[in-house]
């Protein structure tokens, strides 16, 4: 098998493509120029990616900073010098090449910390479907996309989806993805995605995971990738293992120096408990869904400082249990946020902030009218928007850098 990959020719069409945002982003800021005279062109902010020292104001916004040291304006402005966000405030003065943000919500962008983006070319492909395990037939994930697509995917599959998959989120306001693409059938494969996840130029945590057949080089091709790809910290593009509860692969990732990723739905193994009685549970590791746990086992991930992902919207589609929101939240856990996977449902972070919202609510409210006293708190909307944003950046490993708007 052919391990060698590099980025196909169809690189062409995708210019095309990216020429078309481009151009409507262009449209939409001379419209904005237009209106407001004299405001930033589509050169000047492209100026700012090269040059560290440009500065950009967005000018007059609703800013939702979700940091409490700085709060929230109604009428506020952003400074950003190159990469980095210099001040946020009201009525800041500089020169720089300013954006009217009136009328606009000015705020971090979501962090998705679960997202199978290898799939989204499957989208919708099984929107009736439920998990299932290998054996329930064909209409389940197991069957359908585990056991007929995943096996024959090529290198330029797994390019083509992740780029696509990236260029759709960041027009929906995700800047960034724990993509968890368990497509690494071969070394080729796990190259392919970094790819397409890197010609987005969007920032997301590439999780090496487990892929099929006997050419996967899992898991020790990390290391391999970690030379190849991750050999800066200052790169929108940063490495995680995605392992399932065992000893040695946790110890791989910890020797490489890179966070933790495990789904964990149930424990009828043991080993995820098995894992926290050997003291190996720590606050490197994310562990997503959680449903169908134990307070053993919400102690441990508590104890640690484990972080959580919950994908409501797939876990109550796909029958992996309850969202585990009030379990978390019990816990002093802020859970983050995730897809999960589009072939069965949308990838739209409004639409997982309202299942959030709505579920937890209901399922206090019933509590309530059933006349049970001392009920735990109704989340709010803002606590919802924090789960979406910072508490993902916890989970990802990269509140030191995104999350919220804080100078720095
Ligand atoms: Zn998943």
């Amino acid at each position: 098998m052919n391990h060698s990959w590099a980025a196909p020719s169809r690189r062409g069409l995708i210019g095309a493509g990216a020429g078309l945002a481009a151009g409507a982003a262009a449209q939409l800021l001379a419209g904005k120029a237009e209106a407001a005279r004299g405001m930033a062109t589509l050169d000047q902010l492209k100026r700012a990616e090269r040059d560290p020292d440009h500065r950009i104001l967005l000018r007059g916004g609703i800013v939702l900073s979700l940091d409490p040291g700085i709060g929230n304006f109604e009428a506020g402005d952003v400074l950003i010098g190159g990469k980095k966000i210099l001040a946020v405030g009201r009525n800041l003065n500089s020169t720089a090449s300013v954006v009217d943000a009136s009328g606009m919500i000015v705020m971090p962008g979501f962090v998705d910390t679960h997202h199978h983006q290898y799939e989204t070319i499957l989208r919708g492909t099984l929107a009736d479907g439920v998990l299932g395990s290998p054996n329930d037939g064909k209409k389940t994930y197991q069957g359908v996309i585990q056991g007929i697509f995943t096996p024959v995917y090529q290198p330029e599959d797994a390019y083509i989806s992740e780029l696509v998959a990236s260029l759709n989120q960041l027009n929906a306001g995700v800047t960034t993805t724990v993509d968890t693409s368990q497509v690494s059938h071969t070394p080729a494969h796990s190259d392919a995605c970094i790819v397409g996840l890197k010609e987005s130029g969007r920032r997301a945590v590439y999780t090496y995971s487990p892929g099929l057949g006997p050419s996967s080089q899992y898991p020790k091709d990390l290391l391999r990738l970690q030379a190849r790809y991750f050999s800066s910290a200052d790169q929108l593009l940063t490495l995680e293992l995605n392992a399932a509860p065992n000893a040695d692969n946790w110890a791989l990732a910890r020797q490489a120096g890179v966070p933790i990723i495990c789904h964990i739905v149930g424990d009828r193994s043991g080993n995820f408990e098995v894992m926290g009685k050997a003291g190996l549970m720590g606050s490197d590791n994310e562990y997503i869904h959680c449903t169908q746990l134990s307070e053993t086992h919400w102690k441990m991930i508590a104890d640690t400082g484990g972080k959580v992902s919950i994908a409501p919207a797939i876990e109550m589609q796909m029958r992996h249990g309850m969202p585990p929101f009030q379990t978390a939240l019990d816990h002093g856990i802020q859970p983050s946020l995730s897809v999960d996977v589009e072939c069965n449902m949308t990838a739209d972070m409004f639409s997982i902030m309202r299942t959030t919202f709505t579920l937890q609510r209901a399922l206090v409210n019933e509590r309530s009218l059933a006349g049970e006293q001392n009920l735990p708190p109704l989340v709010t909307c803002r606590e919802v928007i924090e789960m979406a944003t910072i508490a993902g950046a916890k989970a990802a490993h990269l509140d030191h850098k995104i999350g919220t708007l804080t100078p720095g």
